[in-house]
């Protein structure tokens, strides 16, 4: 594993952007901000190969040499994101199509198609170029290949794609008749007799056969990791040996982080939470946090890019409000990262993100509250090494794939469903809490976890449902939703009642199920108390499981809402809805307690915590006040150093408005 032993700092460097004159003075306000990290050259094919096979590298050469001098090391990127004007001239069949079926126009970014051969080939021989020149170079700490892979262009019709995408096909599947089993094509006469017959899902009369729709998604997720392992096949073909990543992108549902996790030296994601969303934004952020550590399993990973204050791509764009550069950092250290980084360093005076923040503003850095407290930050960080080297943890794990996420959101369902707004509700109820987490898939050894939650956890395979079996068997704890083990892997249903495959570990069976209309509620009777629940309700039945909980209204009354089974040495509980919010947080906590799983500390709402372990029984605690306003924290009994400060901290403590606390805890 990558050995870090600070915490980076920095940002996307663009130096192409600006005179030499003014990378002189970027040095000396790199070395003021406390920069020592930035990720340099993501767009600068044009600059550096302005001709077909024609390099320039001595700028960037000037610009390393500058950088090392002044200490900062940097992320060296591939260059390969945007391919120049030139290419995209020379080369019209690597111009991508969109789902309606016109091709794109060149004239922005990431404009190519991802199973372009001359993409694919003039991409990874400028990568390899790149490693040659400066796969020894002092100043060179890691590889940045290529940048947010798939966050324009995720799909793409084109001819090339619909020819690869049959090959694909025949490669996975082998004959056609396997084929149509598993796309169940008997329905709507829809079976192929030849691989040709296989043309893209998009702009179908009425709905797409969904198993094909779902193999569309596997199959540009591996076209585009294709891309990414040319890079780096070109990189390692040069003897270069430093570390490398790609970052993904803050929302993106179309690459599967797990399956690319595997080809990195650490994960790694750009977050654009939206300020304007309240409350749910730092929420919203920690969902990605914990989603990009969990990729890796255990691997360290970066926060590569967020704003300083403004994006300019969402219709109305809020600034982050003073304080929050802060506190989002600090979230950062407090799920797991090993870096906190912008884009970019100085904000552009031209281009389509002249309006998108910068380290440095547009009005300078002299008075600039954001260089002010972009500094502050940078000073700060350098008091916590310790950091680096330490790794959160959790005890409990959400359930989580790609292809569920994929297959859950195709149309034709009970109800049209958004994976993330279906996961959050479960999500939200452990971080309001403070009780990390982990996200961890199916396939994955379960055995270090104490309570999973599998929320809608729609498709399952054999094995993954003995995964789960054997958990609970084990002594786990399993809390399984609505919408849960309905179909096997490519869309077709386990019949003999839902959930087929786990009815015995969960003590129950469906038959059908209620999706509410937006704004319909029902409520539930447990412990004697009426609670609202809302988004669906099963009509199940027990088998072995116990009931919690019962609905109160509509012609189902009276039927079981929430059930616990004992299965081995172990507990499946069943939500066959979704429980009020508030009563579903101390559920959730109770269940927790159950296995001896407590949350790091007792908080006011605002307060995001992350504990971080690592060598020798070290542990930091790290503590972030979302809110403009004092929050109270009950450390529930830990003690401590506040490394910002020196100060001893004991039991219970006061956190300003946008206040932060890192405390070295007493093993
Ligand atoms: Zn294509």
């Amino acid at each position: 594993m990558l050995n870090i032993n600070k915490i980076y700092y920095g940002g996307d460097y663009n130096p192409e952007q600006w005179t030499e004159e003014i990378w002189r003075e970027d040095m000396r306000l790199m070395r003021e901000a406390g920069v020592n990290l930035v990720s340099l050259g993501i767009f600068s094919w044009a600059k550096l190969e302005p001709k077909p096979g024609l390099y320039q590298f001595d700028w960037l050469d000037r610009i390393l040499d500058l950088l090392h001098a002044n200490g900062v090391q940097v992320a060296l990127a591939t260059a390969t994101a945007s391919p120049p004007p030139w290419f995209s001239r020379l080369h019209p069949e690597s111009w991508p199509v969109a789902a309606d079926g016109i091709s794109y126009k060149p004239g922005s970014r990431q404009f190519y198609c991802p199973n372009s051969a001359a993409y694919r080939e003039a991409s990874s021989r400028l990568a390899g170029e790149m490693a040659r020149r400066y796969g020894q170079h002092p100043a060179v700490w890691m590889w940045h290949v290529n940048n947010e892979y798939g966050c324009h262009v995720h799909e793409c019709y084109c001819p090339v794609c619909t020819k690869t995408f049959q090959e694909w096909l025949r490669e996975r599947y082998k004959s056609v008749d396997v084929l149509n089993d598993v796309w169940g094509t008997a329905f709507w006469s829809l079976g192929i007799s030849d691989w040709a017959d296989v043309q893209l899902p998009n702009r179908t009369t009425s709905y797409r056969n969904p198993a094909q729709v779902l193999d569309f998604r596997r199959f540009m997720n591996h076209s585009l990791l294709n891309l990414f392992k040319a890079e780096i096949e070109a990189i390692r073909s040069t003897g270069a040996t430093q570390p490398l990543f790609t970052n993904s992108v803050f929302g993106l549902k179309a690459l599967d982080g797990f399956e690319w996790a595997k080809y990195q030296d650490v994960t790694a994601i750009d977050m654009y939470i939206d300020p304007a969303h309240g409350d749910q934004a730092w929420k919203d952020g920690a969902f990605w946090h914990d989603l990009t550590r969990s990729w890796g399993r255990g691997k360290p990973y970066l926060l590569v890019e967020q704003t300083t204050s403004q994006v300019n791509w969402r219709a109305v764009n809020s600034l982050k409000a003073p304080g929050t550069i802060r506190t989002l950092s600090y979230q950062a250290l407090a799920r797991g990262a090993s870096s906190v980084m912008f884009f970019q360093w100085r904000a552009s005076k031209s281009g389509a993100e002249k309006y998108h923040a910068g380290m440095i503003p547009h009005y300078g850095v002299d008075g600039s509250r954001i260089f002010a407290e972009v500094k502050q930050i940078g000073a700060e960080f350098a008091h916590l090494e310790r950091l680096g080297s330490q790794q959160a943890h959790a005890q409990v794990g959400i359930l989580f794939s790609y292809e569920n996420v994929w297959a859950l959101e195709i149309d034709s369902k009970p109800a049209q469903l958004d994976a993330w707004n279906v996961l959050r509700p479960w999500y939200n109820a452990l971080i309001e809490q403070n009780i990390p987490l982990d996200f961890i898939h199916p396939n994955d050894d379960l055995s270090r976890y104490k309570v999973l939650i599998a929320p809608l956890l729609y498709q399952i395979s054999e094995a993954q449902a003995e995964n789960l079996k054997s958990f609970v068997q084990a002594g786990g704890l399993l809390l399984m939703t609505y919408f849960s083990g309905v179909t096997d892997l490519n869309e077709r249903i386990w019949l003999g009642g839902y959930p087929a495959l786990l009815q015995n570990l969960l003590g129950i069976k469906v038959e059908e199920w209620q999706p509410f209309q937006p704004g319909k509620t029902n409520q539930m009777l447990v412990d004697d108390k009426s609670i609202s629940c809302s988004h669906w309700a099963d009509l199940l039945y027990t088998t072995t499981a116990e009931t919690i909980a019962t609905y109160i209204e509509d012609f189902y009354a009276g039927r079981p809402a929430l059930t616990r089974n004992r299965y081995g040495a172990g507990t499946a509980y069943y939500a066959g809805t979704l429980p009020d919010q508030a009563w579903l947080r101390n559920w959730i906590k109770k269940i927790c307690a159950e296995q001896g799983v407590e949350s790091l500390v007792e908080a006011d709402p605002d307060i995001e915590a992350g504990l971080r372990a690592g060598a020798y029984g070290s542990s930091t605690l790290v503590l972030v006040n979302h809110a403009n306003r004092t929050a109270q924290v009950d450390l529930m009994g830990k003690r401590g150093r506040s490394l910002l400060d020196e100060r001893p901290v004991t039991n219970n403590l006061t956190l300003d408005p946008y206040g932060v606390m890192v405390l070295e805890l007493e093993q």
